[in-house]
């Protein structure tokens, strides 16, 4: 009984270590910031209710059941209330993201959110990345935050999931704002924002 006990201080222990402020990792802060050019594009949203109208995003496999379904049956579709979600909320503030020491750190896991929770945490081994990056990620948790779930964990065979469409098109219209290349981009699109992307010359 005695090791148990040691044994779950030791484990309480590490994991507080674990988790630190993302504050403290100048380029979160810097793609923190950069959530506030995005949702202040009016292209962002021009984007997302025209995939919406062209039935472009996959809201399948019970992606919303964890939201309110009579809080969404007060808007016309299912774009407009996530839209409506980060304008009113936004995106997230710096005290909401913490930087989390996953155990293994060749994991390419970018950030765990728990559906309905406020707050992330951005897998610290896998911080290597461009501001862009990061703030693709904070994009897509905040859909999770506003309790939107995908039943994969990783993006293959779901890139036209609503939270990776939304951050892969704030990672490319951020890219296309400040004038760089996007060819840099790895992550493979969802057909339809790919075809939006060309239609708005954001990529050609
Ligand atoms: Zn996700």
């Amino acid at each position: 009984m005695k090791h148990y006990f040691k044994l779950l201080v030791f484990v309480l222990v590490i994991q507080s270590c674990a988790v630190t402020k993302g504050a403290e990792n100048i380029t979160v802060v810097e793609a923190v910031k950069m959530q506030q050019a995005v949702l202040d594009d009016d292209l962002f949203y021009k984007i997302i209710k025209e995939m919406e109208q062209e039935n472009r995003i996959d809201w399948s496999n019970g992606r919303l059941d964890h939201v309110n379904a009579d809080e969404l049956s007060n808007y016309n579709d299912n774009a407009s209330w996530l839209i409506d979600q980060y304008k009113t909320i936004g995106g997230y503030k710096i005290d909401e993201v913490f930087l989390w020491r996953k155990w293994n750190p060749f994991s390419r896991t970018t950030a765990v959110t728990t559906k309905c929770v406020k707050s992330t945490r951005l897998n610290k081994h896998n911080l290597d990345r461009t501001k862009y990056s990061i703030l693709n990620t904070l994009i897509h948790e905040r859909v999770h935050s506003f309790c939107v779930i995908h039943p994969k964990q990783n993006s293959k065979g779901q890139e036209c999931d609503p939270s990776y469409v939304i951050g892969d098109l704030a990672h490319m219209l951020a890219l296309y704002r400040d004038g760089k290349d996007l060819r840099a981009f790895e992550n493979d699109l969802c057909p339809g924002l790919k075809s939006k992307l060309l239609e708005h010359h954001i990529i050609n």
